[in-house]
């Protein structure tokens, strides 16, 4: 617990004077003025805390971005094969310096970039690599695409990420690599991963699809494994649409992810191993670089927002924001979660929390329904032919045994979270709205029990 207290004041240290100031204040910061959260809940027929003003939009959208398409429509270099100063290549080395990365390849999606991982170190049928059951369908794809077997690990249901206690038991001889996630933008534990992982001889591929920019024990996330990728998915805090990236400083290996997403074919035109064709489009960069001019600004506004709510729902028992470990500095803050506590809403259920919040004008919402452990893909590849043949009976029979992962099922039933891209985009003023909602439905819990 002490740990945990530490790591929050250290993070809220890094953000402004006036956080601090009523983060460190014993009183509890409940409702912002008393009017917005005693009338009647808006789900009842009461006036709703926010009403008519709408959230910051995203993806974000300026002119920059819209000339920077034009501009590349109209110079038919639509391809980055066409130019080595075309927009692909100048945004792998403008994100690259931005994160602080000696290389950077671009490709097409977040997904496409940890399959060119995978490949690019040689990762293949009979290899395993352990995984959250608790990301995006496009973390496991990247393992399965290229015939390796993902091996789920539970986790710390209060940080929503990867265990590294159970990732350890998980391991066997034909382990190759892990591929921890920083779940919303927030380090994992990767401090203890990064020093199993050299005790087993394991590679490590940071998936930081949602993970732009955030920091950790003075590194971006994304840089501090041999491999880190990212997606600039249409949702993700710097996004094109569709798009990815793969950070490396072994030059040698980044090479190689730029010959495998390449169909094979390496800088100096030869075909030389099996790969797929994942290459950015040059639209997808142009977009990106002109996004790039502000988002460091949006990245701190998005961590000042976030610690400002964080304060204003301090001390507050019903909603436990997700924990975060000793070094973390920021977060992307892709999404804002928090812990459901049912039992302090005297039972009110998650469902009608919900509800009742969106009726006062404030998105809240689950995240991933089921972990990835309970998808009809484990039951698929055991009883594919192809992995039947790749992999002995009894490691496909254990595989769908220990495919069990409870707190992760508990962090599917207990989070909630804002969809954060662009609302952390807001005024203090959106925040406020978001923490009276909160507090509005709380103190009317027994009263909504029934709705
Ligand atoms: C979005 C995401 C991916 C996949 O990225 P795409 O660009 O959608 O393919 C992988 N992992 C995580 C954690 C993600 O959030």
């Amino acid at each position: 617990m002490k740990a945990r207290s530490l790591t929050r004041r250290e993070f809220l240290a890094s953000t402004s004077a006036t956080t601090i100031a009523t983060v460190t204040s014993p009183v509890l910061p409940l409702a912002a003025s008393v009017t917005r959260t005693a009338g009647k809940p808006a789900i009842l027929g009461g006036e709703p805390v926010r009403k008519n003003r709408p959230w910051p939009d995203w993806p974000y959208i300026d002119d920059q971005i819209v000339d920077a398409v034009v501009k590349t429509t109209r110079s038919g270099i639509w391809c980055r094969i066409q130019s080595a100063s075309g927009t692909v290549p100048t945004f792998e080395k403008e994100y690259a310096r931005l994160m602080g990365s000696r290389f950077c390849v671009a490709t097409g999606s977040g997904t496409q970039a940890l399959h060119t991982c995978v490949e690019a170190l040689g990762i293949g049928p009979g290899d395993e690599v352990i995984t959250s059951p608790y990301t995006d369908p496009g973390t496991i794809a990247s393992i399965l695409s290229a015939r390796a077997l993902p091996v789920l690990a539970d986790l710390d249901p209060a940080s929503y990420q990867l265990d590294p206690d159970d990732v350890e038991r998980r391991i066997t001889e034909n382990t190759r690599a892990i591929m921890p996630v920083h779940m919303m933008g927030q380090p994992c534990d990767l401090q203890r991963i990064l020093a199993l992982a050299k005790r087993h001889h394991l590679v490590v591929i940071e998936d930081a699809a949602q993970a732009h920019l955030a920091e950790y024990q003075g590194k971006k996330l994304g840089t501090i494994a041999p491999l880190g990728c990212f997606s600039f998915q249409s949702s993700k805090t710097i996004a094109c649409g569709e798009g990815g990236a793969v950070l490396g400083d072994d030059e040698a290996l980044m090479d190689k992810c730029y010959t495998v997403h390449n169909h094979g074919t390496n800088r100096a035109g030869r075909t030389e191993c099996i790969g797929p064709k994942y290459r950015m489009n040059e639209f997808e960069a142009a977009v990106l670089l002109a996004q790039l001019a502000g988002a460091q600004e949006r990245f701190e506004r998005r961590n000042r927002n976030a610690a400002y709510l964080t304060s204003r729902l301090k001390g507050f028992p019903g909603l436990v924001p997700q924990k975060l470990y000793e070094g973390t500095a920021s977060g992307s803050f892709y999404l804002y979660a928090m812990s459901y506590q049912q039992a302090h809403f005297d039972g009110l259920d998650r469902a009608r929390f919900l509800k009742a919040v969106a009726a006062e004008g404030v998105g809240l919402s689950p995240y991933i329904e089921r972990g990835l452990h309970r998808e009809p893909w484990v039951d698929h590849i055991a009883q594919s032919r192809a992995y039947q043949k790749m992999y002995p009976a009894g490691r496909l029979r254990r595989f769908r045994e220990e495919m069990c992962c409870p707190r992760c099922d508990q962090v599917c039933a207990e989070m909630v979270m804002l969809w954060a891209s662009g609302p952390l985009l807001g005024s203090q003023a959106d925040m406020d709205d978001v923490a009276d909602a909160i507090l509005k439905v709380y103190e009317h819990r027994e009263a909504l029990r029934s709705i």
